[in-house]
């Protein structure tokens, strides 16, 4: 695995050389994209660099599929699937120097493995189990049980980050808009059952609700008839009806958080409706991106004056939260050394945002933020797991293989005009909540 990394750093730089040279030319790859007749999206990266496969596969099942009082099911169920019975599979990899990971988002799980060429078809063998059967050995149920709580209290009980983002998410989102993190709440994850998770993948484990990516070297031939011979007789299902995350309601909320641990920091997080679905226009949605990496440059207008005219410890920071978790907000992040100090910097944002938009974006800042995302582009491009990465995240929230290719050409094309009526309509709005993580000591009104 590390040697491999080395050498596709050392790939990298050598691409970034003949960009520089040759001014925007890309790295090659080929996608060849098919669906079989039960309803699974294959999508075939190809890029013939090292003779190494990277398979993904990605189920649209993530924690926002939980049921009522069973937050942190998919998680679990990730869990489960991972480890349960997969001791052969898990030595087999070994053996040929693999490796393999899974992961939970609010939309997915997801499973992958980076494996020489010649042993992909064991991956598909695999895989294809994992998709049809789960099974949940008694021992490895509270095991995982326990490392799952043991993960809720690395990740959010003594995380400061994970805490106040729980809290946030909890406060903004109803709960069948995915309110509750990933991780899901510690007496919900308590309750959870075998049955429930076999529930779970009865329900969401399906090849129609599922994609599989990848990248990297394969003969596609072969690809195509083991995804026919593996995953092909497996029987579409019925899916349930997915709930659109939409904050909760309309009303502006003020929520405190104290933080047991940042000391006398102060935190003022301002969140904001975008005026359009991530869903229903990527261009948009990269316009905005674009717009927001202009605002986080350390000379953009608003950082400069921010931290002038307050304290040079005065930290902020626009977001888009996010395409990849289809929340639709953005949160401008103002962080102070002191809570005085947080106050004067939330008086001169009010005072700031309504000229935001006939100044925040010029076309020099513009121009260089382009540059930085088409180069990152290359970058990840050359890379076969960012890349599968890339296109996994956007294939799952319903972007097709040509409007993913398109990306590039979406970042050539955003105009000054396009980021500033954007920003002007975001922040000419009232914030859905205004999120402050105070220190915990702090009881003034
Ligand atoms: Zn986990």
């Amino acid at each position: 695995m590390n040697i491999t990394r080395l050498s596709v750093f050392t790939v990298k730089k050598i691409v970034l050389g003949f960009i520089l040279l040759f001014g925007g030319s890309q790295a090659k790859y080929n996608v060849v994209d098919f669906v079989l007749e039960n309803g699974l999206r294959v999508v075939c990266i190809e890029k013939k660099t090292s003779p190494i496969t990277f398979f993904s596969i990605w189920y649209r099942c993530g924690s926002k599929c939980d049921a009522i009082s069973k937050s942190g099911a998919a998680h679990y169920l990730e869990h489960m699937a991972f480890v349960a019975n997969k001791m052969e599979f898990s030595n087999f990899l070994e053996d040929v120097g693999a490796d393999k990971n899974a992961f939970t988002s609010i939309n997915a799980i997801c499973f992958h493995e980076l494996v020489p060429k010649e042993n992909i078809e064991t991956v598909f063998i695999h895989e294809s189990r994992r998709m049809i059967s789960l099974d949940i050995d008694d021992d490895a149920f509270l095991s995982e049980k326990g490392a799952i709580l043991e993960e809720r209290s690395t990740r959010v009980d003594n995380d400061p980050n994970g805490a106040s983002q729980e809290s946030l998410l909890s406060n903004i989102f109803n709960r069948e808009a995915g309110g509750i993190g990933i991780i899901g709440w510690k007496h919900e994850i308590q309750s959870i059952t075998k049955k429930d998770l076999y529930k779970f993948h009865r329900k969401w484990f399906a090849p129609n609700n599922a994609v599989v990516v990848l990248s990297g070297d394969f003969d596609l031939n072969q690809i195509k008839k083991m995804a026919e011979k593996y995953f092909g007789k497996i029987p579409p299902k019925k899916l349930p009806k997915r709930v659109k995350k939409t904050p909760s309601g309309p009303c502006l909320k003020e929520i405190k958080y104290g933080s047991p641990k940042n000391g006398s920091a102060s935190v003022a997080e301002y969140i904001y409706r975008t005026p359009f679905s991530s869903k229903e226009s990527l261009k948009k949605t990269i316009a905005l991106e674009v717009a927001l990496k202009v605002m986080n440059r350390p000379a953009s207008f608003v950082k400069k004056i921010l931290k002038d005219a307050l304290n040079h410890a005065t930290e902020v920071a626009f977001s888009y939260v996010d395409r990849l978790f289809q929340y639709d907000i953005v949160v401008l992040e103002i962080a102070s050394p002191s809570i005085d100090d947080l106050g004067d910097a939330e008086n001169a944002w009010r005072y700031l945002k309504n000229k935001l938009a006939y100044a925040g974006v010029l076309k020099s800042e513009l121009d260089a933020v382009k540059r930085q995302e088409l180069v990152s582009l290359a970058y990840k491009k050359d890379d076969i797991i960012e890349m599968s990465n890339y296109f996994g995240w956007l294939l799952i929230n319903g972007y097709s293989v040509d409007e993913i290719q398109s990306i590039d050409d979406m970042i050539q094309e955003v105009s000054e005009k396009e980021c500033n009526d954007l920003l002007r309509e975001i922040f000419s709005q009232d914030p859905i909540a205004i999120f402050r993580i105070l220190p915990k000591s702090y009881d003034r009104e």
